[in-house]
């Protein structure tokens, strides 16, 4: 089997050079150059030998290469061209590797990941492009992409909002759609200086363990998310108010007030308190109102 050669600044360049490769600021593109945190997020991501892992975002190859060493097949969906025939090379060693030269937002993800593991759930890594976060993270829930785990490096900021608890600063709607569909764990913090170029915030691996049932019992997930969204929309508002103000809810504000009341809240409520079970519950009492 093929060993890594990529994850240092000298190789790095060198490809680059190569290819007389320019990094296209558009796509998010900062390649990582430390071996230590390449290893760490293939230990996080608990990577074995019978996995298919689905990579976002390849760049040069560089974790992949680690992947391709970990895993029994890995497909990498790249959505620059300039970077195929890059990958094409740097991969040439590693016979389990499908690079493909997409667009993952416009890519049918759960098909692939049925057809590829037959139907098993599959293990999704990646550092990821920054600036499609939360689509990329969200779209894999959304769509039902069966997948065991997914281990991304983010942007720090954001993965404090994924694993954040209410009453904090950071909880909001991504923790709690996060939190609907998984486990959320920092495995660790990563400075600028582990990328090529660096980026201008901090990151941070975040494992996210998906349910195989949402941990909350919800009679309309549509209804939820909605709740949710417009409690976060309006953080200054009372839950009552905020929700009784949604434009894509229309709840009379007496059904909101007896529902905050169903729970065992108060009128003065804000939604940044309620947990994940607290909202489920609001949402199915409306949800039985209509
Ligand atoms: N995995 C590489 C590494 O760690 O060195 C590169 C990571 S870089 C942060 C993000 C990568 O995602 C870039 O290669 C970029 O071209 C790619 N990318 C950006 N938008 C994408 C999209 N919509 N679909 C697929 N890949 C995308």
């Amino acid at each position: 089997m093929a060993e890594p050669a990529l994850g240092n600044p000298q190789n790095t360049i060198e490809v680059l050079k190569k290819y007389n490769f320019t990094f296209q600021k558009k796509y998010g593109q900062n390649f990582l150059i430390d071996t230590h945190v390449l290893n760490k997020i293939i230990r996080a991501a608990k990577i074995h030998k019978d996995d298919f892992v689905l990579e976002i975002g390849p760049g040069i190859g560089t974790m992949t290469q680690y992947l391709a060493q970990s895993a029994r097949q890995v497909a990498a969906v790249e959505i620059d061209r300039a970077l195929i025939p890059i990958l094409e090379d740097t991969l040439s060693e590693f016979r389990n590797v499908r690079i493909i030269n997409e667009d993952v937002l416009k890519l049918d993800l759960r098909k692939l990941a049925e057809e590829a593991n037959g139907g098993k759930p599959i293990k999704v890594v990646a550092n990821l492009p920054y600036y499609i976060t939360t689509p990329i993270i969200m779209g894999l829930f959304e769509k039902h992409v069966p997948i065991e785990s997914i281990t991304v490096m983010v942007q720090k900021e954001v993965a404090d909002r994924m694993q954040a608890v209410p009453g904090t600063k950071d909880y909001g709607a991504l923790s709690l759609a996060v939190q609907f569909y998984a486990k959320p764990y920092i495995a660790a913090f990563v400075p600028p200086n582990c990328f090529m170029p660096r980026p201008k915030v901090g990151s941070a691996v975040i494992c996210l363990s998906c349910y195989e049932k949402p941990p909350v019992r919800v009679k309309d997930e549509n209804l939820l998310f909605k709740i949710i969204r417009a409690s976060f929309n309006q953080r200054r508002k009372t839950l009552a108010n905020g929700l009784s103000n949604a434009s894509d809810l229309s709840v009379p504000k007496e059904i909101i007030i007896e529902g905050i009341e169903k729970i065992g809240k108060g009128a003065g409520v804000r939604g940044e308190t309620l947990t994940l079970e607290e909202f489920a519950r609001l949402s199915n009492y409306i949800y039985d109102q209509q």
